[in-house]
Order: C-alpha cells, then structure tokens, then sequence
C-alpha cells in the first residue's frame, strides 16, 4: 500500500496523488495567516480549497488543525511523504522532518534535468523566447504549420469595454460560509488582513477550476492576444484566464490545459496567435520562472537600481485607493483590494512601474505582490518582481527595467480621459505623477542607461537642465505621498 501523502496547499488537484485510495495528511496551520498580513479574499481562497480537497477525500484524508507545520509533525507516528514542496522555506522544513520523503516536483510541464540540459547549453544570458522554443519543441506543442496566423488588429484602448463574457462566477457553499465565520474570529481575535472580504472569485476545487478552464477556451480565449496588452477601466479581467491561482493551489493541471488550448486552435474557435499567446504564459514564462527559481538564486546586487531604498508607503501597503487621485493606479489599486487580482499590464506598468520610478524597496514590494494578490508566490515574484519590475540583478537571467510615462499609459489603457492629470505633462499642476516619475527615474539612473537604447534616447530627448531640475524639485517634493 502507497505511504500517506501529505498535500501541501498548493498541491490540491488529482494530479498530486497517485492512486485512487491513496491516504492523505492536509494541515491546516495558522502560523501562514499569522506571519505578515494576507489580502483576506487569498485567505480564504486558501483555507476553502484546503477544506473542499478534505472533504471531497472524505474518510482518507487526515486533516490537522494546529499552529504550527511541526505540531502537526510531533503529533504523528506513521510515515509521510510529499511531492517537491513550491517555496525554499517549505522545502527547509520537509528537509527537517526526520522520515519525511521528498518526491519530485508535480504540477510542471518541464523537468529539473531537462532545463539544467538547456540552460548549460547556452551562451549569454538565459532568455525567455530561447527556453519557450525548447519548450514548444521538447513536448511537441503546435508543431503544425500555421494556418492562420493572425493579423489582427489589436484594440484601441477605448474599444475594450467588456469584449468577451466574463468567466461564469463561483458558488460559495456551508464550507465557505465557515471560513468566512473563522476568518472573522481570527480578525477579532488579532489576526490582521489587507484588502476587503467579498464573494469567492476563483475557483476552491478541481472540478470548478475545469468549468472555469473550458469556459475560457470556448469564449474568451479568441480574443486573448487582442485584449493582452491593454487595460480597462470598464473591465479589469479582459480577455485573460483568471486562472493563475488555480494552477498554483494545483487544482489544474498545466500539462492537459496546453493540450486543450492547442486543440481549440486545430478544432475549435481560437486563432492561432491567441492560443500561442497564451501558450507561451503557461509553458513559457510559467515553467521558466519556476525553473529560475531553483536553478539559480536570484540575487540583490545592493538595492537594485540606484535609489531603491525608500519604504513601501502605507497607503500603498494598506491598499488605500481611496487617498489616490491618479486615475489608473486608484483603480488598480481599488480592484487588488476588493479582488486580491489584477491581471498583468496593471501589475507591471501601475503598481511596479510606479514603484520602480519612487525607488521602493524591491524586497518590500516583493513581499507586497506576494500577500496581496490570489496568486502571489514566493517563485514568480522573485524573477518577476526583481528582475522585470525592479530590473534587479538575477544572475544569468536576461532582465529590462519596466519604466514607461504616462503617454505610454494613455495608449494602452482608457484611463486618462477621465483622470485629473493630463499625461504629456511632466511639471505643473497637472503632471501626471508617471511623467514626471518617469524622468526622475531618467535623471537619477543615467548612468546606467547606457545598456538600453530606448530609455537612453527617453533621456537625450528630455534632458534640457532647466526643465530637469524643475521636474527633479517637483518629483522629488511629491516623494511617496499618494499622488
Ligand atoms: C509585478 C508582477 C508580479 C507578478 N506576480 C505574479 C505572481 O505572484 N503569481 C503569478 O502567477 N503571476 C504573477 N505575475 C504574472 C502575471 O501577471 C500573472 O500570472 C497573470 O496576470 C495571471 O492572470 P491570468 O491567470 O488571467 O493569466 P493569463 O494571461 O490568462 O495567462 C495564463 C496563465 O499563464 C501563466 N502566466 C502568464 N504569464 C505569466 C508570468 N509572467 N509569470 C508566470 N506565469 C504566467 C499563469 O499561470 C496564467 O494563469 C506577475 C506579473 C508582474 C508584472
Ligand atoms: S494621466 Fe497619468 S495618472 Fe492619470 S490616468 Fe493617465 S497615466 Fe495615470
């Protein structure tokens, strides 16, 4: 008979156990709710797809209630195994149960000796595309000819109000009504949460990860790489899936999910460049972040950028949208707090962007994203966040700083028609606070531009010393205050 299996939270789907009468150990510690405070909605997406997965094992699972993973341990005298935990600190502790066997990782498409294979044979940096095009070849995905590669035109902005049907919401059921009773005693109890309580958004079990999944592929996915790079004020999910945390509870398993986005391109709806699009999220940049994550130890060289050492304001960190007049990053701001979500054009050109430009600390906002959003883990966040967002050193790792003003904004989004600042203006009562960020962030790291034409040429273009120093005096009176 197969040992017990302890199921961590992330590891909740079909796929993480291998026979159908497996016996299985869930703890539930209240030590990762007490730590740092959690968005309350990713708690309790946590806590209900813990218990859904208990009750749906029934008589074969062995659900402990404690304070601690160790507690759990103490209490136990029959031997566990598990598969490949999905953080360093979770493997530490596997690592330090005596007679705890520790399994290859599930719930990835490529393995460790496959990208270790790639990644030696590489010259320079690792790349993204490099590795998404050994991925593509090595599991044999959309290997055809295209057919119809899409032209088509991508949407204005203002085009983007509601263009697919949105995903058919989550029915909250008695176990979520618990949670929400025992988050409610924690909260009077001292536990402290960010972000508001609302319905269930995303989906707590296999079975309502699938119906999200297919109802992706049938009506949203055909429009995905039109709407993938834009943002609405009217629609802050597009046409993007919504499923990231399902992948990371492990309710979905990506490896059927590629194969079912290919065949609704070969015999379904989709055209061919939305389902590479979207493709290339799952077992591109999904797969290559989590391989970073173990293969090389990302690294902060000093803070970052130069000038990345000021706090996390508090109304950034409480997700206080309310004390923000800026357009775009009240309302990203509003939808992460009453949604634990945003997709990500918003994460990486409101809220990174605009950190990038104040110089927050990178480790502050690293754990920000990480507490604050549904999907936030410890292993996208840390190649994402420093290396994309806050262009910090990840050693090997190709990386760009993602700093845009707010005339970039303007073209990809609807928001600043209705904002109070006016997007080409970097100085006045008007600047937009990305304009003017944007050349603070120019003028204090000009040293270190030299290696990206298009930032370089940003500065040529605005660097006449009259207007800088007025920009300097004005960005740098605005500091951290909600702009
Ligand atoms: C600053 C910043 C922080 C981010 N933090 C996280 C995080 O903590 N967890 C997380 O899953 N994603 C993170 N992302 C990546 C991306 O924003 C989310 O994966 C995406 O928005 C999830 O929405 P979706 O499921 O609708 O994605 P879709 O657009 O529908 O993409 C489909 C799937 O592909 C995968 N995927 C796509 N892009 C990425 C990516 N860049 N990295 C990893 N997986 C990807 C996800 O599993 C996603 O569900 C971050 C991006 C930025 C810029
Ligand atoms: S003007 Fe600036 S602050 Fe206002 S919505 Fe546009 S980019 Fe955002």
């Amino acid at each position: 008979m197969s040992c017990r299996r302890w199921l961590l939270a992330d590891q909740l789907g079909p796929h993480f156990l291998d026979d159908s009468d497996q016996q299985v150990l869930l703890i539930e510690a209240r030590e990762l709710f007490r730590r740092r405070p959690m968005h309350r909605q990713k708690a309790h997406l946590i806590l209900s797809a813990l218990r859904h997965r208990a009750a749906e094992l029934g008589d074969r699972a062995l659900l402990l209630r404690t304070g601690t993973f160790r507690e759990a341990f103490d209490r136990l005298a029959e031997p566990v195994e598990v598969c490949h935990p999905h953080s360093r600190a979770a493997m530490r502790f596997a690592r330090s149960v005596p007679g705890l066997a520790v399994l290859p990782a599930r719930g990835f498409i490529t393995s460790p000796a496959d990208f270790a294979a790639w990644a030696e044979q590489q010259r320079g940096p690792l790349r993204l595309d490099d590795f998404y095009r050994h991925a593509l070849r090595r599991h044999d995905v959309l290997s055809a000819p295209a057919g119809d590669v899409s032209t088509r035109r991508p949407p204005r902005a203002t085009d983007a109000t509601r263009p697919v049907p949105p995903p058919p919401p989550v029915v909250e059921d008695d176990i979520d009504a618990q949670v929400r009773h025992d988050l409610d005693r924690w909260a009077a109890d001292g536990v402290r949460f960010v972000g508001r309580d609302g319905p269930r958004r995303f989906p707590a079990t296999h079975a309502e990860a699938e119906a999200r999944l297919a109802h992706f592929l049938r009506h949203r996915l055909p429009e995905y790489d039109r709407y993938a790079e834009v943002m609405s004020a009217h629609d802050p999910l597009l046409a993007h899936s919504g499923l990231s945390s399902s992948f990371h509870l492990g309710l979905l398993d990506p490896r059927p999910a590629v194969r079912a986005a290919e065949r609704a391109w070969r015999d379904g709806p989709a055209p061919r460049a939305a389902v590479e699009l979207f493709i290339r999220g799952l077992l591109g940049w999904r797969e290559f972040l989590w391989q970073l994550y173990w293969y090389v130890e990302p690294r902060l060289r000093g803070a970052g950028w130069p000038a990345a050492t000021e706090p996390l304001p508090q109304w950034f960190a409480e997700l206080d949208a309310d004390a923000v007049e800026a357009r775009c990053l009240a309302d990203v701001l509003a939808t992460v707090r009453d949604t634990a979500f945003t997709h990500h054009v918003p994460r990486l050109l409101v809220l990174g962007n605009y950190a990038l430009q104040r110089g927050w600390r990178p480790a502050e906002l690293v754990d920000w994203f990480q507490r604050s959003f549904v999907d936030g883990t410890d292993w996208v966040m840390n190649a994402t966040v420093l290396g994309m967002s806050h262009h910090a050193e990840v050693s090997a790792v190709e990386t760009r700083p993602y700093a845009v003003d707010g005339t970039y904004i303007d073209e990809i989004s609807d928001y600043c028609a209705g904002c109070r600042y006016s997007p080409e203006r970097a100085l006045g009562d008007l600047a937009c606070p990305y304009t003017g960020g944007f050349e603070m962030f120019l003028h204090r790291n000009r040293g270190r531009l030299v290696d990206d034409p298009r930032l370089a040429a940003e500065l040529i273009r605005r660097d006449e010393p009259e207007h800088r120093d007025a920009v300097l005096a004005q960005e740098e009176k605005r500091g951290s205050t909600a702009p």
